[in-house]
């Protein structure tokens, strides 16, 4: 079917323009009110959005990197051929001028103990922003065991 607005395209929108309803193409989806939208290609994204959850990498990780490496005493191109990266990448990432995707982040991570990622759960109920930057329950817990640890 064409678009029922320019004719030039494939029309895989249904609208609503001042009452009527319309197939359009994707450029002229936006004239009126949006009623259905093409079914995406079967399997390129099974999962509902909302039970999805995303990796994100936490704030401040390069400087978290750097300072675990150092602590570890480890030279930057030491830890770079540990992860089978360049140093150079490295580099970058501990400048936070490159995201550490989720596999090198696994690496960093178990290299040098640390968490680098955080789960963040898209659900509609909106609990998402929870602990963002922040400190979980579990990190209170940690340091308090920690304090206790010094003062015995
Ligand atoms: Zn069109």
């Amino acid at each position: 079917m064409e678009c029922e607005i320019c004719g030039s395209q494939e029309a895989g929108y249904l609208i609503l323009v001042e009452g009527a309803k319309m197939n359009v193409c994707t450029d002229c989806s936006s004239s009126g009110k949006l009623l259905r939208a093409p079914v995406p290609p079967k399997g390129r994204d099974d999962a509902p959005q909302r039970e999805r959850e995303e990796i994100e990498v936490v704030e401040g990780y390069g400087k978290l990197i750097s300072d675990a490496r150092r602590k570890l005493g480890l030279p930057i191109e030491v830890l770079a051929e540990r992860i089978n990266e360049k140093m150079s990448f490295l580099e970058r990432i501990e400048h936070e001028k490159t995201l550490p995707d989720e596999k090198i982040a696994h690496k960093l991570q178990k290299e040098l103990g640390i968490k680098l990622l955080q789960g963040v759960v898209n659900t509609s109920g909106g609990t998402t922003s929870q602990a963002k930057g922040g400190m979980t329950l579990g990190d209170i817990l940690e340091i308090e065991k920690r304090e206790k640890r010094k003062k015995e």
